[in-house]
């Protein structure tokens, strides 16, 4: 037989055709999943932080950095290490949002930080008040800003002030350790926990003993990406239990009682994935036990090839629910989980602004800083006001929110007018209450337009030009959130009328405009499941036209909607 007479050849040359072609088996391209693949690094990040503890960089922005001045500090600890401690640098003045994705990092940053300090479940005493409003006043041009995870941020903080910052925070219990960087960041836990008449199971101790045992723990000090812990015993389901990569909310066993049912592997960003009910019931005792095993297999499972597909979600996707907790139970607990029942479909209103009783028959007075912006004296005016009250409590809240606690019921009036003027409002407007937005333009290296500034006008404006309907106005929540970017801070996809900023083309001139998400949301009272709203296609609103546009879209809703009708359902 002739070359050309052979099956699969050409005659031309002895080259096989691909029917011919053995091959090897194709291997998988890994995931870096450390439990699967290996821990060799298959990226710059993941080397980085192979090559040293990055929680040790501490001793070296204590040692070296502070007193050496911003050229000093190596670029890996600069981007990398320092998040570990709520470090990140800011966004260089002046520079447009239309060059954000034509420069370098080197060009966008500035030599002032923006510091976060992680206040679990967002309490503070006086003392902590003071204390961050001093340091706000001292080191931080009296900036103060409330994130949607509980937290403070303070921004044009320098290398050399971290030291003494930090000496002031730890002297009255408070830390600023992984407030970022791949680790378990601060937890969002219910503002009400402890306080709450009609709460679940309170989840303040469980909170505590996650802080108390793993805070800084270098076994959990590298892992694939963040990781978020909601904890939450409230009916009104008030810590977006649907968007943590693990969240713990209170539900009742009809034989074992009070207790949590775990969600896992929920987060937003870029590629929205809500988190996934195991079905298991975890009692008070196990909590702690449970938060250990999935943080531990976020770890070991993780995928670690792509950071942007690192996020524990992208391991729920490929597992699911099932597999997921056949692995916790079987490998990390060593034990069989109950199975247990949902949350009740939620009551009450989630942000908790307002007047409201406490279990012990003191009261809280829930308030909004306009677009969660407050300063180092709004703080240290805060601090002043409970010690009047006899308060010596507050809260932060996943909304931006601030709530004063254990106010007596004849001093409420007095609590609410020192709030208001503190520009601290307890009856705001339907858009000022529902109203977020993320730091934006004026101080993050990834924005693309300006959000807050823009976002307390919008809001201003809607509430009084919507004001003339009276009755027929907008009487419930109408949920809006201002983003910088794609990066979702403050959750474009589980808003009423979610905004994504981007730059846009008005008459052949580049304007700072939004994309814009519909009717997405989380589960609150009148809404028993959340959704992720839905972009509209083709629609860009310039930045200077979106009072107009959120005024013509909400006259149409009500003047279409039917009885109890919410904006998400029409
Ligand atoms: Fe920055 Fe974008 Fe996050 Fe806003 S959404 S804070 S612009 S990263």
């Amino acid at each position: 037989m002739s070359t050309a007479d052979r099956p699969g050849t050409t005659g031309t040359g002895t080259r096989p055709q691909p029917a011919e072609r053995v091959r090897p088996p194709r291997k998988a391209r890994p995931n870096g999943q450390w439990a699967v693949d290996g821990t060799t690094p298959l990226n710059e990040n993941e080397a980085v932080k192979q090559q040293g503890p990055p929680l040790e960089v501490r001793e070296r922005i204590l040692s070296t950095y502070a007193t050496g001045g911003f050229e000093s500090i190596d670029p890996d600890d600069l981007h990398s290490r320092f998040r570990w401690w709520g470090l990140y640098t800011q966004r260089r003045q002046g520079i447009d949002g239309g060059r954000t994705a034509q420069l370098d990092i080197s060009e966008l940053e500035d030599h002032y930080f923006l510091q976060r300090i992680r206040l679990d479940g967002g309490s503070l005493n006086r003392e902590q008040l003071r204390t961050i409003g001093g340091i706000s006043n001292d080191f931080a041009r009296g900036t103060a800003d409330l994130t949607d995870r509980q937290n403070i941020q303070l921004h044009w903080v320098e290398i050399a002030s971290v030291p003494e910052m930090w000496r002031r925070l730890e002297s009255v219990g408070l830390t600023t350790i992984e407030g970022c960087g791949d680790t378990p960041r601060g937890f969002l836990v219910s503002p009400v926990a402890g306080i709450a008449k009609d709460e679940v199971i309170d989840p303040t101790p469980v909170a505590q003993a996650i802080r108390d045992t793993y805070l800084g723990d270098p076994e959990l000090a590298n892992l694939p990406r963040k990781f978020k812990t909601a904890l939450t015993g409230s009916p009104t389901l008030d810590v977006l239990h649907e968007i943590n990569d693990i969240a713990l909310v209170g539900v009742r066993h009809p034989e074992l009682g009070p207790g949590y049912d775990l969600w896992v592997g929920g987060a937003l960003s870029t590629a929205p994935r809500l988190g996934q009910r195991l079905g298991a019931f975890v009692s008070q005792e196990d909590a702690l036990d449970v938060w250990h095993g999935v943080i531990r297999i976020f770890r070991d499972y993780g995928y670690r090839r792509l950071r942007n597909k690192a996020r524990l979600k992208f391991l729920m996707a490929e597992w699911g629910p099932q597999r997921f907790r056949q692995v916790l139970q079987e490998e990390y607990l060593g034990r069989t989980l109950p199975d247990g029942p949902p949350p009740e479909p939620p009551r009450g209103d989630s942000d908790h602004i307002g007047v409201h009783e406490q279990k012990d028959g003191l009261f809280w007075v829930g308030a909004k800083p306009p677009v969660g912006r407050l300063s180092g004296d709004v703080l240290l005016g805060l601090a002043d006001l409970a010690g009047r009250l006899g308060s010596d409590r507050v809260r932060t809240t996943p909304s931006q929110n601030l709530l004063l606690l254990d106010v007596p019921s004849e001093r409420v009036p007095e609590a609410v007018s020192g709030l208001r003027e503190l520009g601290l409002e307890a009856q705001p407007g339907v858009f000022q209450r529902h109203t977020m937005a993320c730091t934006g333009l004026e101080f993050c290296k990834f924005a693309i337009v300006e959000t807050k500034r823009l976002a307390e006008r919008v809001t201003a404006e809607l509430d009084q030009r919507l004001a003339d309907l009276g009755e027929a106005g907008p009487d419930r929540r109408i949920t809006l959130t201002v983003n910088g970017c794609p990066n979702s801070c403050v959750r474009i996809q589980t808003a009423d009328i979610g905004l994504k900023g981007q730059i846009i083309t008005v008459d052949g001139e580049q304007v700072p405009g939004f994309q814009v998400h519909l009717g997405g949301g989380l589960a609150t009272a009148g809404r028993p499941e959340a959704g992720l709203g839905r972009t509209v296609r083709g629609l860009k609103v310039p930045a200077s036209d979106l009072t107009d546009y959120i005024e013509r879209l909400v006259r149409r809703y009500l003047a279409q909607r039917e009885d109890e009708e919410s904006f998400s359902q029409w």
